[in-house]
């Protein structure tokens, strides 16, 4: 059974006060199925009973979002289905947001039940951290830093093909920052990694959490300065500078990737609807509020930061 189609976001979980369960097993989501054939979050008390401890995943506008990684598969009631495209059409993007936080969270769960250090169990300290009884070692929900990268020249923009990509459409540069790199350093390394080229004016333009498994992708654009596209064989097909009337496939709106790209078209368009010209990559400004707004709702269950949209100080 697949995910019946749905207008994006027009789930809406009975708003009760209860909580709301992501439940995980083996990196899918456990969805009650109705016998409408609609799927839906549980509610409630804690569905299913699991050798893992609930965690707060954060907070659906006054009901908590609870995750919970199952230890067993769930009956009959239950669809897995994987966390992607077609729960992102379900849930929308505040619930799918929320689900991002408990799938790391049951992850994280999984993969630190014993000490790296000296093996023993590890036991529950806070929310978000463990403790090792033998060596007093903490442990972390882990984050892998990775950067996105809008690359334009002139009137055009950067886009490559990898070779684990599904399908016909482009993407952007992107790779994970290594020790002790700058993000910007990144960006300007990974660019030329991937393609031969160097940039300058490297500019932030927001970031995604990506639980696949546990990743901050963080967006940048930045202007081609010099060297000739020579792609990196090992991980890319082609990479190509493509100007507005011959954009290519670009990847699903619920990534950031494609937040960017839609960026870009739009401040081209804008420009060519008011002079009847495409404008320089360098003269883009980056959308107001991108330093949280919209890719992170709701705001971190764990700490007190405000949450996006609130009065700044
Ligand atoms: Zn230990």
């Amino acid at each position: 059974m697949s995910i019946p189609s749905y207008e994006p976001g027009s789930y809406q979980p009975e708003a009760n006060g209860e909580p709301l369960w992501f439940m995980f097993y083996k990196n899918r989501i456990a969805l009650l199925a109705g016998a409408d054939g609609n799927l839906r979050l549980p509610h409630g008390e804690q569905p299913l009973a699991s050798a893992f401890p609930p965690r707060l995943a954060g907070d659906y506008h006054g009901q908590p979002c609870r995750a919970l990684l199952l230890d067993s598969e769930p009956g009959p009631d239950y669809q897995l289905t994987d966390y992607r495209q077609d729960t992102y059409e379900l849930l929308g993007e505040e619930l799918y947001a929320l689900g991002n936080s408990a799938k790391q969270l049951c992850h994280w769960e999984l993969h630190s039940q014993f000490c790296g250090i000296c093996g023993a169990r590890t036991l529950p300290a806070t929310p978000v951290s463990k403790k090792c009884p033998g060596c007093g070692n903490e442990i972390f929900p882990p984050l892998s830093v990775a950067i996105l990268a809008v690359v334009t020249k002139g009137e055009s923009i950067l886009l490559v093909r990898s070779h684990n990509i599904t399908g016909l459409y482009h993407v952007l540069v992107s790779g994970f920052a290594e020790p002790g790199e700058t993000l910007e350093q990144c960006v300007y390394r990974e660019v030329l990694e991937e393609t031969g080229l160097k940039v300058g004016n490297i500019r932030y333009f927001g970031s995604q959490s990506w639980a696949h498994p546990s990743n901050l992708m963080v967006g940048f654009f930045a202007d081609y300065q010099s060297g000739e596209i020579e792609v990196q064989q090992e991980e890319l097909q082609s990479a190509a500078f493509f100007d507005r009337p011959n954009l290519p496939e670009l990847p699903h709106r619920f990534s950031i990737a494609r937040r960017m790209a839609d960026w870009w078209v739009e401040c081209q368009d804008k420009a060519f609807a008011a002079s009847g010209k495409y404008i320089d990559g360098s003269q883009i400004t980056m959308p107001a509020g991108s330093g949280g707004h919209p890719y992170g709702a709701g705001g971190h269950p764990h700490s007190a930061a405000p949450k996006p949209g609130a009065a700044k100080t």
